[in-house]
């Protein structure tokens, strides 16, 4: 399936020079949507994952599907301030300073195999943050699934390491 023809380009969005990639369109469409997380299934199938791990927002969009899909429970990586219990804590780099991300403390056990999930690679930071709040619980990050990944900033050479998935690339 060409997943690029269910995607809109936003030219200037959020701010001049950025083009954003809205996967609402593809989400509005049920049998694509649908393929679309079966097609990110396909890829975790095998890997004897327990857990699906995805940021908000969007991460929750692609990774609660699959997490059903699979028969697995989900665990949410949130912005700072919003899980209810004790929280670990990770800072990461942003464009113009820093932002924190969070997970409930003993979401993961020691040995538990990961799917993280997300709409989009871009710098990769994002994921980056996500896996050391993982490594630091004692999971393996045993793959990475995205829908879009952005080529030219190259997030994947930050996870090199990992078994990285994306349904398509610009
Ligand atoms: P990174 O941390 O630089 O890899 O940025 C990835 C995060 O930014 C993801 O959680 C995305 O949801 C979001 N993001 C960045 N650019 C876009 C875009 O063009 N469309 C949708 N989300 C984006």
């Amino acid at each position: 399936m060409d997943y690029k023809e269910y995607i809109t380009v936003v030219e200037n969005f959020p701010k001049e020079g950025i083009r954003f990639k809205d996967i609402t369109t593809l989400m509005e469409n049920g049998p694509v949507y649908r393929q679309a997380i079966l097609d990110m299934t396909d890829f975790a199938r095998n890997k004897q994952i327990d857990v699906v791990v995805g940021p908000e927002a969007r991460g929750f969009i692609v990774g609660c599907p699959i997490a059903v899909e699979l028969g697995l429970g989900f665990v949410p990586v949130r912005k700072a301030g919003k899980l209810p219990r004790e929280v670990l804590e990770v800072d990461y780099g942003l464009e113009y300073g820093k932002d924190s991300l969070n997970i409930h403390k003993g979401s993961i056990q020691p040995g538990q195999r990961v799917l993280i999930t997300d709409d989009l690679l871009a710098t990769g930071g994002t994921i980056e943050a996500t896996i050391r709040m993982i490594e630091q619980q004692g999971g393996v990050v045993a793959g990475i699934a995205f829908m879009i990944e952005l080529g030219y900033l190259d997030g994947r050479s930050r996870l090199e390491e990992y078994d990285v998935f994306t349904l398509m690339t610009y």
